[in-house]
């Protein structure tokens, strides 16, 4: 098989974790958290509602490129009004996880995948990249210091969100002069709130998040704001996630606009869309397709146009259907629908078995055999 260039980029090596710390200067929050109200935090967690003490910050300018590395409190940050990212939207972003193990030690997978593809993204939105060697020692030392608050009940995690954008003061259109990295912490609980339970799916056929020479293989909120009015039609109608058509035809699936899709076959076949450029390459659906082919299954990425899945559903040759991406994981497709047709997937047995065999490996409790498992304390 042949790797993608985000796969052979995170295959790179990265020095471990005690080498890292002191990589970033560490300011502790002087009103940390306390034990008990943490506790509490803790409990009914959600996703992406609550914050760790501390978070991680860098500025880049032209003088000096990226500097002032700190692990300081968790805070609001103030920023002129003519910021350039809140005008033009030069923003990128990156989502992964560390996990608590049985025995206590805390991990995160394949960080150096988030790493090359944060620089990937940072590249189509005119950015200046961050090094790997930096990125990891930025979420090594946060999570180091707020290792508290990494939880440990099932399908739970420490969500880390690295992210840059444009911070110079400045109306006028060209690229920033001045960038500011973070990464925040956010103590979070499954995705979907009711589990693994498979979801509704609206196939959107009037808006797209992302053409041809646009920004859809990159991880930034511009692909994201366009997929909020769907979203929000959709799921005023009942649905759980929207399904998005390529924009060149609005014949094939490109992806539910934060996680990738497959489609199992009856012959025991497993289809992806393949990279177009207009799909963002999900660290998910790169670790599921390697685990497919380790089993020698037949895994295939092709166009898949949306009337042949729809037909291979009436005739039983399509049996489930799945998301993926770092936040959800892998979650069953129960359904198909738009205006003019609506079908159910049965089957999430595969769906289930593929999810068993990723979460395994993350916590700790299955065998990692690509080293995708990086310590972080
Ligand atoms: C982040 C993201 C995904 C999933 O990527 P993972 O690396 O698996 O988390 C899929 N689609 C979009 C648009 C995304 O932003």
């Amino acid at each position: 098989m042949t790797y993608t260039n985000l796969e052979l980029a995170s295959m790179g090596k990265v020095p471990l974790a005690d080498e890292l710390l002191g990589s970033w200067e560490i300011v502790p929050n002087p009103h940390s958290t306390s034990q008990a109200e943490r506790s509490a935090a803790l409990v009914d967690l959600g996703f992406g509602k609550r914050f760790s003490d501390h978070m991680a910050h860098a500025t880049w300018t032209a003088e000096r490129g990226w500097h002032d590395f700190r692990i300081e409190p968790y805070e609001a940050i103030a920023m002129s009004p003519a910021g350039a990212v809140l005008h033009y939207g030069q923003e990128v972003f990156e989502g992964l996880k560390a996990y608590r193990h049985a025995d206590g030690s805390i991990w995160t997978f394949r960080p150096t995948y988030n790493a090359a593809r944060l620089n990937h993204s940072s590249r189509r939105l005119a950015i200046p990249e961050f090094e790997h060697e930096a990125f990891i020692g930025s979420i090594v030392n946060l999570v180091r210091q707020d290792a508290a608050w990494v939880p440990d009940a099932p399908g739970s995690s420490l969500y880390l969100r690295p992210f840059i954008f444009a911070s110079e003061a400045f109306l006028g259109v060209r690229a920033s002069h001045r960038y500011e990295y973070m990464v925040v912490a956010s103590p979070s609980g499954a995705y979907f709130a009711n589990g693994f339970q498979p979801i509704d799916v609206w196939v959107e056929r009037e808006f797209h998040r992302a053409g041809t020479g646009g920004m859809g293989d990159a991880k930034t909120g511009g692909n994201y704001a366009s997929s909020l009015l769907p979203k929000t039609v959709a799921h005023d109608a009942g649905y759980d996630e929207v399904m998005f058509l390529d924009a060149t035809m609005g014949t094939d699936i490109d992806e539910l606009g934060g996680m990738n899709v497959f489609v199992v076959m009856s012959d025991g076949s497993i289809r992806t869309p393949r990279l177009t450029g207009n799909i963002l390459a999900g660290c998910t659906r790169s670790s599921i397709l390697q685990l497919l082919r380790d089993e020698g299954r037949d895994v295939r990425e092709e166009t898949l146009p949306i009337a042949d899945v729809l037909a291979g559903i009436d005739s039983g040759a399509v049996t489930e259907m799945f998301a993926c991406g770092t936040a959800a994981v892998v979650t069953s497709i129960g359904s198909l629908s738009s205006r003019d047709f609506h079908v159910d997937l049965p089957g999430h047995e595969t769906t289930k078995a593929i999810y068993d065999h990723l979460t395994g490996i993350q916590l700790g409790t299955v065998e990692d055999t690509h080293g995708w498992l990086y310590r972080l304390a």
